[in-house]
């Protein structure tokens, strides 16, 4: 451990008293204080009292690259200094943003060619809605405009987007969903009917089949969906689940929007989910690891039919309404072209890019997870690259839970940090873990025994 900031009282008060948290309990936070960050290299955090942290969650699943990447820094300064702003908004533009625009449409599936930069993923999926809104309303099937999503699901929190959003938090109290939009249960085999592959998969297909029959085809737009859920918990859906479910959404006349925003740039593996079951959405939101958190930004991309749709069908040379001051940021442009660059052809050191790495060291990740199967407290262990949870139970065999009153998220965070580790928890019961790309073979061997001991601990 470090020599604790010298104003660490004196800020913790500060922050009590002003900055609000959100989704934090706001009065729970004020009586537990802040954990202060103040700085990272690698897969390592340093807080201002002191410790040392192994971080499993790469920030909030986003610091793919992990921290202090120098050549990242270069990149946000020179874009600095040469122009810090250009407006995306109507004629102007910058280089960063025509480039990152173009290189995103390489990388990703073959059916989007088009780009809207946003400011995060909760506003790519926000202008996903508006957007489909005004392709129908242009495009003469102006009655659909109903939306279903999957239960567990988690896109933002947008006054939109958190209504398909289905995690009970982000609807109680801000009135939502709204009257048009729906769910489906999401692929859960450990808690679900279905254990078995095939028969998840169909019964998802199917269970899309009837919501869209019931609210009537002609009134449907589209179907989000993540293809790994992360917020939910880390549900994996077996292999084979996105492409059906794509495949269903074409029969029925619906949009496909798969959110990449966890799963994109290398978290489970190829560039995108979507690379491993030759889907083509017809949208695609990104954020997080298209800058790696080192600046704010996300995108929106879509297919040349529904940019068609929208720009063709608008009246002739009226503007389309929607767009923001920060809208293709230059600075948050140059910093994801470099990270891009990271992913795809690192330095020697990073062993030909960190999407390589990240898929060398994966198994290192599933096996640290596997190993804790034996564990009395673990139910169900489930990843997919470097994508993972652990599921707690108190009884293996019923899958029991933990009473509330027992408080066992705040006490594996305590003990975690405790032993130098962080990772962050979904309810009471599921861990949830998203390490950088960069994480070694030893850092996972640590990530074990620090893991391991936490949940000795809260026993
Ligand atoms: N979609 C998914 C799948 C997410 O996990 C998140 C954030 O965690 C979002 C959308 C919202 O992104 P942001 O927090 O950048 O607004």
């Amino acid at each position: 451990s470090y020599p604790a900031h010298p104003d660490l009282d004196a800020l913790t008060a500060l922050d009590r008293d002003h900055l609000i948290h959100p989704v934090a309990p706001w009065r729970k936070h004020e009586q537990r204080g802040v954990t202060m960050l103040e700085s990272g290299q690698g897969a390592w955090l340093r807080d201002a009292a002191g410790h040392e942290l192994l971080d499993a969650f790469a920030g909030l699943w986003c610091v793919n690259v992990g921290y202090g990447r120098e050549s990242v820094v270069r990149a946000a300064a020179e874009q600095m200094r040469k122009l810090p702003y250009a407006t995306g908004y109507f004629h102007f533009g910058s280089e960063p943003a025509i480039r990152l625009a173009a290189k995103l449409v390489e990388i990703s599936p073959p059916s989007l060619t088009r780009v809207y930069l946003t400011l995060g993923g909760s506003e790519a999926i926000d202008a996903a809605i508006r957007l489909i809104t005004q392709y129908y309303n242009n495009t003469g099937r102006p009655a659909k405009k109903h939306f279903i999503a999957l239960e567990r699901g988690y896109h933002g929190s947008s006054s939109m987007g958190a209504g398909l959003t289905a995690l009970p938090v982000f609807h109680r109290g801000f009135d939502m969903p709204l009257p048009n939009q729906h769910t489906i249960p999401s692929p859960y085999a450990y808690r679900g009917e279905h254990r078995d592959d095939q028969a998840l998969i169909d019964a998802s297909v199917s269970a899309l089949r009837a919501k869209v029959e019931a609210l009537g085809p002609e009134r449907v737009a589209a179907f989000f969906c993540e293809p790994i859920q992360g917020s939910g918990g880390v549900i994996v859906p077996p292999k084979g689940w996105l492409k059906a479910m794509r495949e269903a959404a074409r029969s029925l006349d619906i949009l496909f929007v798969v959110d990449e925003v966890i799963t994109g740039f290398g978290r489970t593996g190829p560039m995108f989910a979507c690379d491993a079951e030759d889907v083509d959405p017809d949208l695609m939101t990104l954020a997080k690891g298209l800058t790696a958190g080192y600046a704010p930004m996300g995108a929106l991309l879509m297919s040349e039919q529904v940019y068609a749709g929208i720009a063709d069908g608008a009246p002739a040379g009226a503007p389309i309404g929607h767009g923001a001051t920060y809208s293709a940021h230059p600075v948050s442009a140059a910093i994801a072209l470099e990270v891009l660059r990271l992913y795809e052809d690192g330095s020697e050191a990073d062993g030909g890019g960190l999407l390589a790495h990240g898929r060398r060291v994966a198994p290192h990740f599933a096996a640290a997870l596997d190993g804790l199967r034996d564990h009395p407290l673990v139910g169900d262990v489930r990843h997919r690259g470097l994508l993972g949870a652990i599921e707690l139970v108190s009884d293996k065999a019923t899958k029991r839970g933990f009473d509330a009153s027992l408080g066992l998220s705040d006490r594996l965070f305590d003990s975690g940090y405790r032993n130098g580790l962080v990772f962050r928890s979904f309810g009471d019961h599921i861990l949830g873990f998203a390490p950088a790309l960069c994480f070694t073979a030893d850092e996972f061997t640590l990530f074990e025994r620090r893991l391991r001991k936490t949940l000795d601990e809260v026993l």
